[in-house]
């Protein structure tokens, strides 16, 4: 298991996944946030992320930011944004499960 070295690492981390979908993204915070693991604000370009991200498994924060980012132009989880999911990550539905297990979060 690999973890995030920073909160540094981890936003630099989302940069390029919003480069690579082509998310323009304003702000990147990373706070304690009690039921979440993610907000976003379509119209400012805000994405905040759970501090406790940066205690678990890189694989499952590759997760929440590509869930996240790609909010941004789909804002369910219907078949178009599970097959970008897919596209982007192979086997998300496995992190998703294990991110459950890890915390019984509810992902926006
Ligand atoms: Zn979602």
């Amino acid at each position: 298991m690999k973890k995030w070295q920073s909160k540094e690492e981890f936003k630099a981390r989302v940069r390029t996944w919003a480069k690579k979908i082509d998310v323009n993204v304003r702000v990147i915070s990373i706070r304690v946030m009690k039921n979440k693991w993610a907000s976003f604000t379509v119209q400012s370009r805000l994405l905040i992320f759970n501090a406790e991200l940066l205690k678990v498994d890189k694989k499952l924060g590759d997760y929440v930011i590509v869930h996240e980012l790609l909010h941004f132009a789909v804002p369910n989880h219907g078949r178009l944004w599970k097959s970008l999911m897919r596209a982007h990550l192979g086997d998300y539905e496995g992190l998703e499960a294990s991110l459950r297990k890890l915390r019984d979060s509810s992902i926006v």
